[in-house]
């Protein structure tokens, strides 16, 4: 007779499997190094590191630096694409794709020959598209975006880090050149400085791994707020999760499958939310990246929580 397979993560705590991670991270000699070109980041510690798993209650469990802000960076790429469509539904697709790039995040080779249409939200080019459809659907999409943060997670405080926003504005010749690009195929509605201080200020927003796990609560609640009000319809959640699986962690988007089978978003501050739908919500943050942006330990966190669970997509 065939064989039920064994229970998923039967226990009622998370606490044990988050300690036993966080002791095989300490000893891991490999940690990738934190994000250069952005000269705020570059001062990271890459043997900082924090976990934090949320229920679907808003109960979370944590090790490590799980009560430390850093820097979200991309991990808010998520939360404007989710307020966008909400709003706007199916007709963003018009303005950006959803097709993996196999390319790194802050590419401009496939911009040109795909007419300023972006693959997808989750590149630097896709994500710029999206905070202009914010911005021009709410007048401050900086400011819906902290609203929305600070209702999820339960801090009235979170914001965002001045001294990051000028440091990348500075060092901002790459994003710049991707939203003069886009602008001059009719694919930014907003002057593009203005995108600019948007995009700057959003990417650097400060969150704890607590404080991002529960925010990223509605895609494991199929599209409902902590709150119990919806912001995506369940199929819209299902297809945030899908992008995520799909071309969250860019060029390694497949790698990221393969190892953690979650759907998952990276930063290039170290963060990394993934989501078990149905379930619960994790946010770990390591600042050493691999040669694609991914945070090292982060991925070598979720790898094995996922093994030691069975909570997966597949
Ligand atoms: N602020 C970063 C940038 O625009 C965000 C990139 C990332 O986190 N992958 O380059």
């Amino acid at each position: 007779m065939i064989q039920p397979p064994a229970p998923v993560w039967p226990a009622d705590s998370f606490q044990p499997v988050l300690d036993r991670i966080a002791i095989e991270i300490a000893v891991r000699a490999e940690r990738g190094a934190p994000a250069d070109y952005i000269p705020a980041l570059a001062c990271a510690d890459p043997h900082r590191f924090g976990m934090a798993v949320a229920e679907l209650d808003g109960t979370v469990y944590g090790v490590g630096d799980w009560q430390t802000p850093f820097s979200a960076q991309s991990l808010t790429k998520t939360f404007t694409l989710a307020l966008v469509l909400a709003q706007e539904g199916e007709a963003l697709w018009r303005y950006v794709g959803r097709e993996p790039s196999g390319n790194p995040f802050n590419s401009l080779v496939q911009l040109e020959y795909e007419d300023g249409i972006p693959r997808n939200p989750f590149i630097n080019a896709g994500a710029l598209v999206v905070t202009d459809h914010l911005h021009s659907l709410t007048g401050d999409a900086i400011g819906t975006l902290l609203e929305f943060l600070r209702a999820e997670s339960g801090n009235p405080d979170l914001g965002f880090n001045p001294s990051v926003a000028a440091s990348e504005t500075a060092n901002g010749d790459r994003n710049a050149a991707l939203a003069h690009f886009m602008a001059s195929y009719g694919n930014v509605a907003n002057p593009v400085p203005v995108l600019l201080d948007q995009y700057f200020r959003q990417c650097s927003v400060e969150a704890t791994c607590a404080e991002l796990a529960l925010a990223t609560g509605f895609l494991a609640r199929h599209g409902i707020r902590a709150d119990a009000s919806s912001l995506l319809t369940r199929s819209q959640a299902k297809q945030v999760n899908a992008i995520m699986l799909t071309c969250g962690t860019y060029d390694a988007a497949g790698d990221f499958a393969y190892r953690v089978g979650l759907p998952g978003k990276s930063g290039v501050g170290g963060g990394i939310i993934a989501v078990v739908p149905g379930r619960c919500t994790l946010c770990v943050w390591s600042p050493g990246l691999d040669a694609r942006g991914n945070s090292v330990a982060g991925v070598a966190a979720l790898d094995p929580f996922t093994t030691l669970t069975g909570l997966s997509v597949f």
